[in-house]
């Protein structure tokens, strides 16, 4: 059976205390409560939450699925109850506006505590998270009085909120949406099909709130013409109670790979005549309000990767001190995988690259907390400029390597790993959709190559190589001969980026596509280089202070030394790969030459 899930609060402490820490977000205006203490008091609540509710509904669901009938989508056994429990609990409003039932606290602390609720159940956790994107929606963009209808219930989870963007022909191309939004009144009326959408239709709340990207009649062509609408399942009554069912229903849901208890709908929109939509801002604008939300729900599915990395790791070691199998080398007697050298090499690799993860997911939280709170102008828009650099990385990275750790986490388990009762398969089922949603993988890349590297001319990209570089300069200087080392190859690893980074911005501009052609490599590089820094800092500061437990310090210190031996070499070879962008764009053209005729 699979193994419950404990949250891994001494490293989530480490990195919010002491890597960050936290007093970047606490000294915000605003957040002066956030006391240390407080935060602890929550992850060790939230820690019980996970493991005791959420946890043990995480295979059942898996198996169960959700059952459609006749447009209604029934959530498997338990989920129900824990997701009463969870509003209850007041879970789902952490990071919300206090003005409109929000907790308010700073998007550093609720970040651990999603990671929690992914690794528990990522599968129930979507329906908050999505919820969460709607409330953003419509807090920044949506008029006083719909906030007011809206957000008091989105925020204390009594009403859900989705995302209908994608359309069968308009998928990472939102330009080509074609749902359409017919003026009528003081609303519009709103017909055509959505695909793929999270908890489209389900039973857990008593009203889902749909924002829709749709076209006016006479919209311009292209991104520049779609509108932004609030459509909800039952329409509002002046006096804030449900009223008659809007024309808006639950067509189908899909049979998929993985997040089984997840409800993944078919939409349908208007088949009597329009459904009820409100129009959110301005017309026409829709898409930009949907990119102030996407930039978040970016970072939350990152953190998905993080979180189900973490579960993947927790089952694969446990599995690993349980079975028994083999001599080990050097070892009397039989003893568990675990001492197997090759072993030790993939749950290292799960766990070292879960905590960088981790750390880069945080910091880019704390970056967000300061762009958005801080009292210095300057600081705040510094802050913007990081986050927006980091959270293609955030997005691409932690998911494609979440796919691998979950991968590896089969691959300890041998056979057993294949089968389903260890619950080891379900994480790589679950982990291979976040590299696809919320903007693919090539999405990001292409992002980060683009908007944030080539349009400031690698500014951005060289401000964090330099602190990057201070961090390594400093382990230099260490007497640790370990941590010596950890500065030297950081170092390296830094200079073969600054010529992936020369190079690209001499391409760019006379051959797009050899420059695209490593765009997902270059992502890759930056997450594998701020993973190395992260791990680095950590690993600097432990040596100068090992604080309470000694045992987690010499830990995190064997984490950096294992990674800059073991994943922080790839980097050269990718640059290699990058510089080579001509040649790869031309062997790409001729290898393919069958299919492109
Ligand atoms: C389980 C699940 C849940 C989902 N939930 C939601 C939801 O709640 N709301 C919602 O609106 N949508 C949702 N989606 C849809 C999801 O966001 C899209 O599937 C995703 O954006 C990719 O679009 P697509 O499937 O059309 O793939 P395509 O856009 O057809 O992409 C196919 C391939 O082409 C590549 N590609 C496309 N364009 C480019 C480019 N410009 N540069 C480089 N490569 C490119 C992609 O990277 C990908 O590898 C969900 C999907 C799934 C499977």
């Amino acid at each position: 059976m699979p193994v419950d899930y404990q949250a891994p609060i001494a490293d989530m402490q480490f990195v919010l205390h002491r890597l960050i820490p936290l007093t970047k977000s606490n000294t915000l205006p605003g957040y002066e409560e956030v006391s240390d203490d407080l935060v602890n008091t929550i992850l060790e609540e939230a820690s019980k939450f996970a493991k005791e509710v959420l946890s043990p509904l995480n295979w059942t669901g898996d198996q169960e699925g959700c059952n459609y009938q006749d447009g209604e989508v029934k959530t498997p056994k338990g989920f129900k109850d824990a997701y009463a429990q969870y509003i209850e609990a007041g879970w789902i409003s952490l990071a919300a506006n206090p003005n409109f039932g929000g907790q308010g606290l700073p998007l550093t602390v609720a970040t651990p505590v999603n990671e929690m609720w992914h690794s528990a159940n990522m599968a129930f956790m979507l329906c908050p998270m999505l919820t969460a994107g709607a409330i953003e929606a419509i807090e920044h963009h949506a008029k006083p009085e719909q906030q007011t209808v809206y957000l008091p219930n989105l925020i204390s989870g009594q009403w859900a909120g989705t995302m209908n963007l994608t359309e069968p022909a308009a998928g990472s191309d939102l330009s080509a949406v074609s749902t359409k939004a017919i003026p009528n009144g003081d609303h519009y009326r709103i017909t055509g099909t959505k695909i793929f959408i999270t908890y489209g239709e389900h039973d857990l709340t008593e009203n889902i709130v749909h924002l829709v990207l749709a076209r006016l009649p006479n919209a311009p062509a292209g991104v520049k013409g779609i509108s932004l609408f609030i459509v909800p399942k039952y329409l509002v009554n002046s006096d804030g109670s449900l009223g008659q069912r809007n024309d808006v229903k639950c067509a189908s849901i899909e049979h998929k790979l993985g997040i089984h208890a997840s409800p993944t709908a078919v939409m349908s929109f208007g088949e009597a005549g329009g459904a009820v939509g409100y129009l959110v801002g301005e017309e026409n604008r829709g898409l930009e309000y949907m990119f102030t939300m996407m930039n978040n729900a970016r970072l939350a599915v990152g953190l998905e990767g993080v979180a189900v990395a973490e579960r993947a790791y927790q089952q694969a070691a446990a599995y690993a001190k349980e079975r028994v199998q083999g001599k080990v080398a050097q070892k009397e007697g039989k003893l568990p995988i675990l001492h197997h050298a090759d072993v030790q090499r993939m749950l290292m690799l799960m766990k070292t690259q879960t905590e960088a993860m981790r750390a880069l997911a945080y910091v880019a939280a704390a970056q967000g907390d300061i762009a958005q709170k801080h009292s210095d102008e300057t600081t705040r828009v510094s802050s913007q400029k990081r986050i927006d650099f980091l959270t293609p990385i955030v997005k691409a990275w932690s998911t494609e390597l979440a796919i691998e750790i979950a991968s590896l986490g089969v691959q300890v388990h041998g056979g057993m790993g294949y089968i389903e009762e260890t619950g080891a398969a379900q994480h790589l089922r679950d982990a291979r959709i976040t590299t696809i949603y919320e903007g693919t993988t090539g999405i990001q890349a292409g992002d980060l190559l683009g908007r944030k590297i080539i349009r400031d001319d690698g500014q951005e990209a060289r401000r964090l190589l330099l602190e990057i570089q201070a961090c390594a300069d400093e382990c230099q200087k260490n007497s640790n001969a370990n941590i010596q080392m950890i500065g030297t190859e950081l170092k390296q690893s830094i200079q073969f980026l600054e010529k992936a980074l020369n190079w690209l911005i001499k391409t760019h501009a006379h051959h797009p596509q050899a420059t695209l052609a490593g765009a997902y490599p270059l992502l890759k590089s930056f997450g594998v280089v701020c993973g190395a820094w992260l791990l680095a800092k950590s690993a600097l500061i432990l040596e100068k202070d090992s604080g309470p437990d000694q045992s987690f310090a010499s830990q995190k210190i064997a984490s950096a030394i294992f990674y800059m031996h073991e994943v922080l070499p790839q980097v050269e070879g990718l640059v290699r790969t990058i510089c080579a962008g001509e040649s790869v764009v031309k062997a790409m053209n001729d290898g393919l030459a069958d299919l492109m005729h």
